[in-house]
């Protein structure tokens, strides 16, 4: 269900969600029910290398939830994943990344990088697949918060049993190297910067156990991607996904960790002149430029302008003048554990 926050609508759902089409463990309609259930406004489904569903007519409206189906690319070394949708089909995996990112932008199509980056040590089991191919500027966003990475890289054979008892507890924040990575492409272009929940929901062995660490369910409770839409979205399929590829394209994104709470009724936005623009908006200079947040409970609330902290306040809300030019985005923290993080706003520059 859409929350109306000024005049936007804003609607939250899970992206990069993987089924047994590919090393997912349900099949997709089982999934979709399971995110119908948590109430996800739309699920984004990114199998390997593979478009079989969305080829089977599985995109569409189901209930109150938007389905959209892309897939995950990867090189031929099992490296630079790359979320790709809205493309005519799968490419051809003898490509480079470079070549694969640079055909999706061709086509119009809608590219992610997966968890840019991902460093795993410890988990032979599990080696990292990070992004290495930066020769490129051809993507569309970042994934800045990946769940199953961050899960795994804080993983040790101490914590193992606590973090797959309490696997949204142990989540922290969007990776900060990805963090400074974003804002300094972002300065040049626009980039939308996401969280994705990675779901496969495979089991793992905690000692005795076989758990399943991240069941669906729990995933669509944690790491939400939110989008801001000036109309409410369409009942009509098309229409709906073309809605939310635009908002993301436009990075009127802001994405939340919902275990802290929902992030219904959160509210950033720069006002000038009696106008106001949201995530991915811009004002043409920061003259008399205010930047106001609300947040639908108490916490702290830090302003970021180039990277760089430039003010913090613990409150439910905030306003903050402008004394620069710079890119502006905000993160809310309960604690030490991040909860909100707005994309940007263009300030004169
Ligand atoms: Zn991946
Ligand atoms: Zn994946």
């Amino acid at each position: 269900m859409a929350t109306k926050v000024g005049d936007w609508y804003h609607y939250s759902g899970a992206v990069h969600i993987h089924t047994s089409e590919s090393d997912g463990t349900k099949p997709l309609e089982e999934v979709v029910a399971l995110g119908c259930e948590v109430g996800l406004d739309f699920m984004m489904f990114s199998d390997h290398m593979g478009l079989t569903n969305r080829d089977a007519g599985l995109e569409g409206i189901y209930g109150e939830t938007l389905v959209v189906i892309g897939y995950e690319h990867n090189d031929h070394e099992d490296k630079n994943h790359y979320l790709i949708f809205d493309s005519p089909g799968v490419y051809p995996s003898r490509l480079y990344a470079r070549e694969y990112v640079a055909a999706a932008r061709a086509d119009g199509a809608l590219g992610i990088i997966a968890h840019p980056i991902e460093k795993r040590s410890r988990s032979g089991k599990y080696p990292p697949y990070p992004w290495t191919e930066w020769n490129t500027d051809d993507y569309d966003g970042l994934e800045l918060w990946n769940q199953m990475s961050e899960w795994m890289e804080r993983l040790t054979p101490y914590n193992k049993l606590a973090m797959a008892f309490s696997p949204r507890k142990s989540m922290i924040g969007p990776h900060p190297e990805a963090l400074q990575l974003w804002d300094r492409v972002s300065r040049q272009r626009k980039c939308v910067g996401l969280a994705g929940v990675d779901a496969h929901a495979f089991p793992v062995s905690v000692g005795l156990f076989t758990v399943e660490i991240f069941p669906y369910k729990v995933h669509f409770r944690s790491l939400r991607t939110h989008v801001l839409l000036a109309e409410p979205m369409s009942n009509d399929f098309k229409t709906a996904r073309d809605q939310l590829y635009e908002a993301l394209r436009e990075c009127r994104v802001y994405f939340s960790n919902t275990r802290w709470g929902s992030a219904d009724g959160f509210d950033f936005r720069a006002t000038q002149d009696g106008c106001s623009v949201v995530c991915g908006g811009s004002l043409d200079s920061h003259e008399g430029a205010m930047i106001t947040v609300e947040l639908p409970a108490r916490a702290t609330i830090i302003v970021m302008c180039d990277g760089e902290e430039v003010h913090r306040v613990a409150s439910r809300q905030l306003k903050f003048a402008v004394e620069k030019p710079g890119l502006y985005r905000v993160e809310v923290w309960r604690g030490k554990r991040g909860w909100i993080f707005s994309n940007h706003v263009r300030i004169g520059i």
